[in-house]
């Protein structure tokens, strides 16, 4: 996968593609980051990005010109129509499952607001997606990028090895994950559950299927909604209401 991010700031990323994960998955290449700051494009003088808003009002408005030409640049010569994706407050609630569906695409292109935000028509004519990270406003979009970029990197193949498999993640299985324990057995008196240490494949899996779903119950109910229960997990499901 290519990832593409453009940016006013791109030193924020230097950190973040330098190490861990994405580090790993940049040099084994399963996926390569490249930062480009759109200022290089702005058609004048002082490589100015922005401008007042029409109508008034506070703050400055990152314009049309630098942000059309700096993706123009980089779909040229491409076989491919690659996602624009604008991180944008106003944008679709990001989600492990929109996290899925990036991950089966080739090239993925970011497009990181400051300041008031973009000219219209960067929406309405450049971008494919506009994704939001949360409820809340950023200063800027480098670090929604930064977490989609993580989120779906992970996703890729061969990226992350059997020992921190993406599979029974929170979110991934429409569940909150099951508890985890490491050695030792006995810590300072708090113990690790019996069927953990029991070698018996099928209570632990039966187990943690309970685990999940208590913990999904107890925190994330509405995820309940979505999710869709086999016969024995609704038996399970009203078990544990009927505890509770
Ligand atoms: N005035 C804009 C509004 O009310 O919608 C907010 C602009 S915000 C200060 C500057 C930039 O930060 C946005 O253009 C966007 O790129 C990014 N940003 C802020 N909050 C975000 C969020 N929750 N998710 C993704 N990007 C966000």
């Amino acid at each position: 996968m290519k990832i593409d991010i453009l940016t006013l700031f791109p030193d924020m990323f230097t950190g973040v593609f330098g190490s861990s994960m994405l580090k790993h998955a940049s040099e084994k290449g399963h996926v390569s980051f490249r930062t480009v700051d759109f200022r290089e494009y702005a058609a004048n003088k002082h490589k100015k990005v922005d401008d007042y808003p029409y109508g008034g009002g506070a703050g400055m408005v990152l314009s049309a010109q630098p942000i059309f030409d700096a993706v123009a640049a980089l779909k040229a010569g491409l076989s491919h129509e690659p996602r624009v994706i604008l991180l944008c407050p106003q944008g679709e609630r990001y989600t492990q499952a929109k996290a899925e569906e990036l991950a089966q695409e080739a090239h993925l292109i970011f497009l990181c607001g400051h300041y008031e935000g973009f000219d219209e028509r960067v929406r309405t004519h450049v971008v494919t997606d506009e994704l939001s990270i949360g409820d809340y406003v950023l200063t800027g979009g480098e670090l929604g990028a930064m977490v989609i970029a993580d989120s779906v990197t992970r996703l890729l193949p061969g990226v992350l090895g059997n020992e921190e498999s993406a599979v029974t993640d929170s979110h991934s299985t429409g569940l909150l994950e099951h508890p985890q324990y490491t050695r030792p057995a006995d810590f300072r008196g708090l113990k690790v559950p019996d069927v953990l240490l029991s070698g018996h494949h099928a209570n632990i899996v039966k187990w943690r299927k309970e685990q999940a779903l208590k913990r999904t119950l107890e925190r994330r109910p509405d995820m309940l909604q979505r999710y869709s229960l086999t016969e024995q997990e609704e038996a399970w499901l009203g078990e544990l209401k009927e505890e509770e």
